[in-house]
C-alpha cells in the first residue's frame, strides 16, 4: 500500500468515527427527549379506549348506552380502584365495586349513562348497614327474629288485593304495596289502598302508567313519578317515600333521576308467570286437572320444589321460595292475582309452623332496623345489598 493510500485510509477512518459519534449523540438526545415526555405519549405505551373512558368519564355525554351483562364490562386495573371516593367527580369508580347478586342484577351499565341534571349531594352517600348478613335481627326490638319485607306490585286490583289484605291480617303481617296510578285512580280500587293504609301497610310508587323506564324521556319519568306521588297523597293522605321501577329496570341515570329510595327484591316467586289465571287455565287443560288442582300444584312448585324456567332468554333454576326465605329478604309478589294471595297464605303458614320467628314489616320499618333511613337514588335488593354500594 502507498503512503498516499495510507493517508486516504486514515482520513476515511477519521470521518467514519465522527459520523458514528454524531449518530450516538443523536440517540442520546432522543432518549432524553423521550424520557421527559408524559407517560401516555411515549412511543410503545398503549392508549386503550378503556383507559380513556375510565380515567376521563364524560358524565354529561348524550350517547345512549345499551346495558350489557357484567361480563362485558372491561376489567379496570385493580390498583386504580382500590380506594373509591364518594366525591361526586369520581362517581364512575363506584361501578366496578358494585356487588350485584348473581341472579337478581343481570344488567348494570358498564359505563356512566348520560345525566341531564347533576346528581344532588345525597346520591354520593352510600348505605352503611350496622350489621351485614345476620341470620336474625341485631336490633334489640326484634331479638331472635328474621325480618322480611313482603312487597306487592301492580295493584290495587279489585278481586285480588282484598284477598291479599285478608291473608296479611290473618298472619299479622305488614307489607308494602307498590301501586300503579292507572289502577289507583278508580274509586273502588282506591278504597282497597285506603284499607291497606288503615291496616298498617305502606304504599309505594310503581309509576302512573307502568311504562318501560329505559325507553322514555327524562321528562316523562319525572311525570310518572310526580303524578303518582300526588295521587297517593290525595288518596291516603300520606307522603310516598319509596319507588319501584316497572319491570325492575336498574339504569344508573334513571335511579338518580327518580331520586327516591328504590326497592328491588332478592326473591322473585315468579307468580306473574305461573300464578296468573291464563297460565293456570292452560296448564289445567293440558294436564286434565281442575283449575284449583293446577293452582295448588303450581303453588307447591313455586314454594317448595323450585323449577327450571326461561327468563330473559336464560334457562335458569328458580329455587323454592320457602328455602330462600332469610332474615333481610325482600319478596316480590303481585296483588293482581288471587292465586298469589293463596301462595302467600301457604308460605306464611309454613314458616310459622316450622320456624315461628319471621316478622313481616313495611319497607321503611324493615330498612330502619339495621340501616339509617333509605337513601334516594339507591336500589335496595335486601336489607344489605344495594346499588351503589361500597
Ligand atoms: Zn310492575
Amino acid at each position: 500500500m502507498t503512503e498516499n493510500g495510507k493517508n486516504k485510509r486514515k482520513g476515511f477512518t477519521k470521518g467514519y468515527a465522527i459520523a458514528i459519534a454524531a449518530a450516538l449523540a443523536l440517540i442520546v438526545v432522543l432518549l432524553v427527549v423521550i424520557l421527559n415526555m408524559p407517560k401516555a405519549d411515549r412511543p410503545g405505551t398503549e392508549k386503550t379506549p378503556g383507559n380513556v373512558v375510565i380515567l376521563s368519564p364524560d358524565a354529561s355525554g348524550t350517547k345512549e348506552v345499551t346495558p350489557e351483562p357484567p361480563t362485558a364490562t372491561p376489567a379496570p386495573s385493580p390498583t386504580e380502584f382500590v380506594t373509591p371516593s364518594p366525591s361526586p367527580t369520581e362517581i364512575p369508580t363506584e361501578i366496578p365495586t358494585e356487588t350485584p347478586s348473581p341472579t337478581e342484577i343481570p344488567t348494570e351499565e358498564p359505563t356512566a349513562e348520560p345525566t341531564a341534571t347533576p346528581a344532588p349531594p345525597t346520591e354520593a352517600r352510600t348505605p352503611t348497614p350496622r350489621v351485614v348478613d345476620g341470620t336474625t335481627s341485631a336490633n334489640p326490638a326484634y331479638e331472635g327474629k328474621r325480618l322480611v319485607a313482603l312487597t306487592f306490585d301492580d295493584g290495587p286490583q279489585l278481586g285480588a288485593t282484598e284477598y291479599m289484605l285478608d291473608v296479611l291480617k290473618k298472619h299479622n303481617a305488614k307489607a308494602t304495596f307498590f301501586c300503579v296510578g292507572d289502577q289507583l285512580k278508580y274509586g273502588p280500587a282506591a278504597e282497597l289502598t285506603k284499607r291497606a293504609v288503615q291496616e298498617g301497610h305502606q304504599i309505594g310508587n310503581h309509576s302512573y302508567t307502568h311504562p318501560s323506564f329505559g325507553k322514555i324521556s327524562d321528562e316523562r319519568i319525572l311525570e310518572e313519578r310526580d303524578k303518582n306521588n300526588a295521587l297517593i297523597k290525595e288518596i291516603t293522605g300520606q307522603t310516598c317515600t319509596v319507588f319501584r321501577i316497572p319491570g325492575g329496570y336498574r339504569g344508573k341515570h334513571v335511579r338518580e333521576l327518580i331520586n327516591m329510595p328504590i326497592v328491588s327484591w332478592d326473591i322473585d316467586p315468579l307468580d306473574w308467570k305461573f300464578l296468573n289465571s291464563d297460565y293456570l287455565k292452560k296448564y289445567a287443560k293440558e294436564n286434565g286437572m281442575s283449575y284449583d288442582e293446577a293452582e295448588s300444584r303450581w303453588i307447591d312448585i313455586i314454594l317448595f320444589e323450585g323449577l327450571y324456567t326461561d327468563l330473559d332468554g336464560d334457562y335458569i333454576f328458580s329455587p323454592p321460595v320457602a328455602g330462600e326465605m332469610k332474615h333481610g329478604s325482600i319478596l316480590l309478589f303481585h296483588d293482581i292475582y288471587p292465586s298469589s294471595a293463596k301462595a302467600v297464605d301457604r308460605l306464611l303458614t309454613y314458616l310459622e309452623d316450622n320456624y315461628g320467628n319471621y316478622v313481616y314489616l313495611t319497607f321503611d320499618e324493615f330498612i330502619l332496623t339495621e340501616n339509617d333511613a333509605a337513601i334516594p337514588g339507591t336500589i335496595y335488593y335486601s336489607m344489605w345489598r344495594t346499588t351503589p354500594s361500597d
